[in-house]
C-alpha cells in the first residue's frame, strides 16, 4: 500500500502541469478577476485545452480518461493561486460530468460529454432562495407533457452560471411525492423559456459567478431527463457526497497558498535586526499552519482515493470538507497577521484568501449539515 500522499509519476506530472499553469497563466490575473468579479474567458479556454474540464471523461468522449484524484489534485493546485478558478473545474468534473458518467444514458453521454470535455462549461442547480440545506424542500415544478417537460421555477446560487452552456437541474415532477418527485434535468442554454438571472455581489470567491435561473414555462425534451422521473434526490445527494471530497480539495489548497504566502514573508521581511521568520513565536504559527494544512490534505486525498478504489467514503468526505474548511479560515487568518499591516491590503494576496475561505464552510452543505452526517454514522442511524 501506498502513502496518502505518495502520487505515481503521473499524478505527479500532472500535478506539475497544472502548478506551473496556474503560477504563470493565472495568477497575474487573480487581483484584476477578483476586482473585476468576472473569471477570464481566455483562461477557461485554457481550462479546456488542458483537458482540465474533462479530467474523468472517457478518452471516446474526448476526455482524459483520468480519475477523480487527478481532479482533486488539479482543485488543490488551481485553488492554491486562485480559488475562483478551483471552483470552475471542480464543478464541472467532480459534480457534473461525474453526475452524467454515472447516470446519462449512452445517447445523452454521446451528445454532451464531448462538448463537456472541449468547449461548454457546467452548472449544477439545486439549490432556491427557500430551499438550501432543505434542498428537496425545492419549489420548481417540472409538469409532464408526454414528450417533454414544461418546468417553471427559480435557482438561486448557481455557480459558473454566468459561463454555462449547460445546467444539471433539479426540478419536482411529483410535488405529491415530496423528495421522490425530484427529477433531474439537462438543460441547454438556448431552451426556451430558460435563462440565467442576477449575479451575486460577493465577499469572497468573486471571480466565480454566482448567479439566479429563471424558468419560464421551459421547454425540455423527454430525453433530457436524466436517470427516472423521481430519481433526481438520489443523483443530487451521490453526486454531492462526492463533489464535497472536492471542495475539501479547494480549501487546502487556498490553505496552502496562504501558507506558502506566509512563509515567503516570513524569510523577506525584518524587524529587530532579523527577518521575523527567525522569532520563535512566528516560527510556531507557521508550523502549526503546516501541520493543519497537511492534516487536511490527509483526510482530502484519503476519502478521494477511497472514491477511486469504490470504498464506502460518505462519513470521510464529510470530515475532509468540515474540516478543510474551518483550517482554511484559520490559516489565512494567520497569515494576514504574519504579514503584520500589509496582510490586509490588497497589495497582497492573503486578505483575498481569507475573504474566499469562508465561503467552504457553506456551499455544497454547510458545516453543520457535514457534522450531521458525520454524527448519523456515529450513532448508526
Ligand atoms: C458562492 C455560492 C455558490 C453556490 N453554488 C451552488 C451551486 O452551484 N449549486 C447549488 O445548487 N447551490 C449552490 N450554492 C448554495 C449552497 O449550497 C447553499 O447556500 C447551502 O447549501 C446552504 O443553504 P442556505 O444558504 O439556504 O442556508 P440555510 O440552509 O438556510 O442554513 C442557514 C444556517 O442554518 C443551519 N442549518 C440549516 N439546517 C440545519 C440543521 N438541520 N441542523 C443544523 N443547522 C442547520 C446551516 O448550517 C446554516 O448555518 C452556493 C452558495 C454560495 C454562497
Amino acid at each position: 500500500m501506498n502513502p496518502l500522499t505518495a502520487l505515481s509519476e503521473e499524478e505527479r506530472m500532472f500535478q506539475s502541469a497544472v502548478r506551473r499553469f496556474a503560477r504563470e497563466q493565472i495568477r497575474p490575473w487573480v487581483r484584476e478577476m477578483d476586482e473585476a468579479a468576472v473569471f477570464r474567458q481566455d483562461i477557461i479556454r485554457q481550462f479546456f485545452e488542458m483537458g482540465l474540464m474533462g479530467i474523468e471523461i472517457p478518452e471516446e468522449f474526448g476526455g482524459q480518461g483520468g480519475t477523480f484524484f487527478q481532479a482533486i489534485l488539479a482543485v488543490e493546485e488551481l485553488s492554491a493561486v486562485d480559488p475562483s478558478a478551483g471552483v470552475i473545474v471542480d464543478v464541472q468534473n467532480t459534480i457534473c460530468n461525474n453526475a452524467l458518467l454515472k447516470w446519462a444514458t449512452p445517447e445523452q453521454k454521446k451528445k454532451y460529454l464531448p462538448r463537456l470535455a472541449e468547449n461548454m462549461v457546467a452548472s449544477y442547480a439545486l439549490s432556491e432562495a427557500g430551499s438550501g440545506s432543505d434542498a428537496f424542500a425545492m419549489t420548481t415544478r417540472a409538469e409532464d407533457r408526454g414528450d417533454h417537460f414544461v418546468l417553471n421555477g427559480r435557482k438561486l446560487w448557481i455557480t459558473n452560471a454566468a459561463e454555462s452552456g449547460f445546467f444539471l437541474l433539479f426540478a419536482n415532477a411529483h410535488p405529491e411525492a415530496g423528495y421522490k418527485g425530484v427529477t433531474a434535468f439537462l438543460i441547454e442554454r438556448g431552451f426556451p423559456g430558460f435563462a440565467v438571472g442576477k449575479k451575486e455581489d460577493k465577499i469572497g470567491l468573486r471571480a466565480s459567478s454566482t448567479c439566479e435561473l429563471l424558468l419560464d414555462n421551459c421547454r425540455v425534451p423527454r430525453e433530457n431527463v436524466m436517470g427516472e422521473v423521481g430519481q433526481g434526490y438520489k443523483i443530487a445527494i451521490e453526486t454531492l457526497n462526492e463533489g464535497r471530497i472536492a471542495i475539501g480539495a479547494q480549501m487546502v489548497g487556498l490553505a496552502r497558498g496562504a501558507l506558502d504566502a506566509a512563509i515567503d514573508y516570513a524569510r523577506q521581511r525584518k524587524q529587530f535586526g532579523k527577518p521575523i521568520g527567525e522569532f520563535q513565536g512566528v516560527q510556531f504559527d507557521l508550523a502549526k499552519m503546516a501541520t493543519e494544512v497537511e492534516a487536511a490534505r490527509l483526510l482530502v486525498y484519503n476519502a478521494a482515493r477511497l472514491r477511486d478504489a469504490g470504498l464506502p467514503f460518505l462519513t470521510e468526505a464529510a470530515m475532509a470538507k468540515y474540516y478543510s474548511s474551518g483550517i482554511a479560515e484559520r490559516v489565512a487568518s494567520t497569515s494576514i497577521e504574519v504579514h503584520g499591516g500589509v496582510g490586509i491590503t490588497k497589495d497582497y494576496p492573503v486578505e483575498k484568501l481569507y475573504r474566499d475561505a469562508k465561503i467552504g464552510r457553506i456551499y455544497e452543505g454547510t458545516s453543520n449539515i457535514q457534522l450531521l452526517t458525520i454524527a448519523k454514522k456515529l450513532l448508526g442511524k
